[in-house]
């Protein structure tokens, strides 16, 4: 049966599903560089470069295992600019008696794909993405009957599944979890080493020029474009984290330090989540370092965790919980998104530094996502719905799957819980400790109201009064509204004068 197999730009992996019995004598697989992608949202320059550029090199992969590859490239003038499009297009020149694809990783392109069959007349067979550690069908039978959902629960049930870092049906070292030796503040003189550069070869010189020429208009910078995009290049990627940053990773797994975007973390997320590496054997060469003796325990679980864990938690949840997880906004927070997180133009030297990074590397790292930018929005009320497509626009690893339950649950509570069990949130204290950037700041973190005060400072007690018939009753803030209760009236009002004052110059 003559197959048309169409090829997702983040399924590019040669052991996906939807590749596994390809006839090479009669079937196709069709890979196509669409506009309607590259604009639903307007995705950072650097984004679309590297996927562009990783579509390529995988298609010639493909082309060498003597596959038939169809590749409609974005400049070609028979591009009709949509995945529906070009799949018409490929029917009428190769005739096929179906189509097969692995099931993507946003639920805007399932909706799609399930009105094909009837608009193509033809099967469309689509298959579970086998490249996750946890089945749909498994998290649901995990998740079925529990009052909460919790990432914890869940990663340990999926470290005796997959026999990580266990001795017999104990945890290695007695725990499941070292973040109490973890999440240290950056102390001087750190050594952080150059992450992985790959000069662009001749493929990813004419991509970087095609995108230059068609998303003029898109956020980010392509200038000295280095990422990976092959997976040879991408395992170059996570052996160099393993000998160079794991051994640091979890001691300074939250540190920010000025100039210094990359800190110990892996840089792997976005070879992942486009299919050039697999989790599952990331975590067992980080597994593989410790028993070596090359990294710390604490690194190597606290590592782990965030893929074997967080990584399939979010996914599950993300499925669990579509459509409605899309439209949740438990706090009710509607404010628009402030200019200053496409231009970095703003006195907060934590929000600057964080956003001048994502604009010129589509990088930025879990803390300053969480605690700097995704706190700064949840403190100030931003609507989640621009919340999430800022995000979604801006990181080279974003895709609906992934950043819906990062954003709207881990950083604005917008769930109402399903993912977190409290709101992380933080005053400028926390990010004094964690950074230097408060030390270069317009703003003084040690100052608790006025026009000089740290914005977070009255942001913080803010969002807790104005929030307190929501979450005033969660037990793990009992001790910060005792808090809140003790400040006398006077300092209470001056926490909504600074903040109002200060909201009204956003808008
Ligand atoms: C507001 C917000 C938005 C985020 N948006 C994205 C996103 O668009 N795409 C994305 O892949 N991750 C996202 N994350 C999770 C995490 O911040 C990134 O995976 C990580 O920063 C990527 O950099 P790294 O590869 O250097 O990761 P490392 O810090 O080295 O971690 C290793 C890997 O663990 C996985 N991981 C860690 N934390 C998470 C998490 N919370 N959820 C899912 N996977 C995780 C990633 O695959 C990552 O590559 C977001 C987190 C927050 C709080
Ligand atoms: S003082 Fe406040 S605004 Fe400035 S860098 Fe520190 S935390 Fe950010």
């Amino acid at each position: 049966m003559k197959t048309l197999r169409l090829i997702l730009g983040d399924q590019l992996d040669r052991d996906l599903p939807s590749l596994r019995d390809i006839d090479l004598a009669q079937d196709i697989a069709l890979i196509a560089e669409v506009m309607a992608e590259v604009t639903y949202v307007k995705h950072h320059k650097r984004k679309v470069a590297f996927l562009f550029s990783a579509m390529r090199h995988f298609a010639k992969s493909l082309e060498d295992d003597g596959i038939q590859v169809s590749y409609r490239r974005l400049d070609d003038p028979e591009n009709v600019g949509s995945l529906a499009g070009e799949i018409i297009s490929s029917i009428s020149t190769f005739s096929p008696d179906r189509i097969v694809v692995t099931a993507p990783g946003e639920y805007r392109l399932v909706s799609e794909m399930l009105s094909w069959q009837d608009q193509f007349n033809l099967p469309v067979i689509i298959l579970p993405d086998t490249r996750f550690l946890c089945s749909l069908d498994d998290f649901s039978a995990w998740a079925d009957g529990r009052k909460s959902l919790r990432m914890e629960f869940f990663y340990r049930e999926m470290r005796k599944r997959y026999n990580i870092l266990m001795d017999k049906d104990k945890p290695i070292g007695d725990k499941w979890n070292y973040d109490a030796d973890n999440r240290q503040p950056p102390k001087a003189g750190l050594h952080i080493p150059t992450p992985s550069q790959f000069k662009p070869d001749a493929i990813t010189v004419e991509v970087l020029a095609l995108v230059e020429k068609r998303c003029a208009d898109h956020f980010g910078q392509l200038d000295a474009f280095d990422f990976a995009v092959t997976r040879e290049q991408a395992m170059s990627v996570l052996n160099q984290f393993i000998m160079e940053r794991l051994p640091y990773f979890g001691t300074y797994q939250d540190a920010m330090v000025t100039d210094e975007p990359w800190m110990y973390h892996s840089h792997i997320g976005l070879y992942l989540n486009a299919g050039l590496l697999r989790p599952l054997e990331v975590i067992t060469a980080v597994e593989a370092a410790y028993h070596a003796g090359a990294a710390p325990l604490n690194a190597v679980e606290g590592f782990i965790r965030q893929i074997l864990g967080w990584r399939e938690f979010v996914r599950g949840l993300y499925w669990l919980k579509m459509p409605e997880y899309a439209e949740f906004n438990f706090l009710q927070a509607s404010k628009p998104l402030p200019d200053f997180f496409w231009t970095g133009k703003t006195d907060m030297r934590c929000l600057s530094q964080s956003i001048q990074q994502t604009d010129a590397f589509s990088y930025a790292h879990h803390i300053q996502r969480l605690m700097v930018l995704g706190n700064f929005a949840l403190l100030a009320g931003l609507s989640p719905k621009e919340v999430n497509e800022w995000f979604l626009i801006v990181y080279v690893d974003a895709y609906e799957w992934v950043v819906l339950p990062n954003v709207s649950g881990m950083a604005l509570f917008a769930d109402g819980g399903f993912l977190a069990s409290k709101p992380y949130a933080a005053g400028g204290a926390y990010i004094n400790r964690m950074s230097d950037y408060c030390k270069s700041c317009y703003y003084n973190v040690a100052e608790k109201s006025g026009e000089k005060a740290c914005p977070f400072n009255y942001l913080y007690w803010n969002f807790l009064a104005r929030n307190r018939e929501k979450i005033g009753g969660n037990p793990r803030l009992g001790m910060i509204y005792r808090t809140f209760d003790r400040m006398s009236p006077e300092k209470q009002a001056t926490v909504t004068i600074d903040a109002d004052r200060f909201i009204a110059k956003l808008a």
